[in-house]
């Protein structure tokens, strides 16, 4: 399996400058790679591969404590 990528970019959808998403800490299982960043508008930004439920379920959540739930 290969290492998920600590850092990816993205364009904000409010301002359109690129936003950097850093590799979060909670994913401590294989299930999800959990990302998320603010944009310097204040525009919070997620993103995540894997695991389409994990994916969906960490997407809906706003809480910063997110958890995969096994
Ligand atoms: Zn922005």
């Amino acid at each position: 399996m290969n290492k998920p990528a600590r850092i990816l970019t993205f364009k904000c959808k409010k301002c359109s400058k690129s936003v950097q998403v850093f590799l979060q800490k909670v994913s401590a299982c294989s299930h999800i790679q959990p990302y998320q960043g603010l944009c310097s508008c204040g525009e919070l930004h997620r993103h995540a591969t894997g695991q389409a439920s994990a994916v969906q379920s960490f997407l809906n959540s706003t809480n910063s404590d997110w958890m995969h739930d096994h």
